[in-house]
């Protein structure tokens, strides 16, 4: 086995709209996350068909300050997407499923709520 050669990528159309609904709210360095989201690359992408993925941005990139936590949720789907992110930087989202089952599928993004807290 030879892993995942094709990474790092580009994101593809469901990651891309991962990121433009974590990043549908305002918060303290959304802008420069927003900024970063337009170039970052994916370098991995979790194996079992959800939603997690981590990314990685360009050195150049201009950091985000501030702390924010920001966290989408379906209660439909009982599913949690957070925005991971690392010295100002987009590192990637984390997914997390509330329901009995561990549905291993992509959730479906219609049925989410976005906020954004104060970060830790
Ligand atoms: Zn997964």
């Amino acid at each position: 086995m030879s892993g995942m050669p094709d990474l790092p990528r580009a994101p593809t159309e469901t990651e891309r709209a991962v990121l433009e609904l974590l990043l549908s709210v305002d918060f303290p360095g959304v802008a420069e996350y927003r900024d970063q989201a337009r170039r970052a690359v994916v370098t991995e992408r979790c194996p079992c068909g959800c939603l997690e993925f981590s990314l990685a941005v360009p050195d150049d990139s201009h950091p985000a300050s501030g702390r924010a936590q920001v966290t989408a949720w379906s209660e439909e789907q009982q599913v949690h997407l957070d925005l991971e992110t690392r010295r100002g930087r987009l590192a990637g989202v984390a997914l997390t499923w509330f329901g009995e089952d561990d549905a291993r599928i992509a959730p479906d993004l219609g049925t989410f709520e976005v906020a954004a807290g104060p970060g830790a």
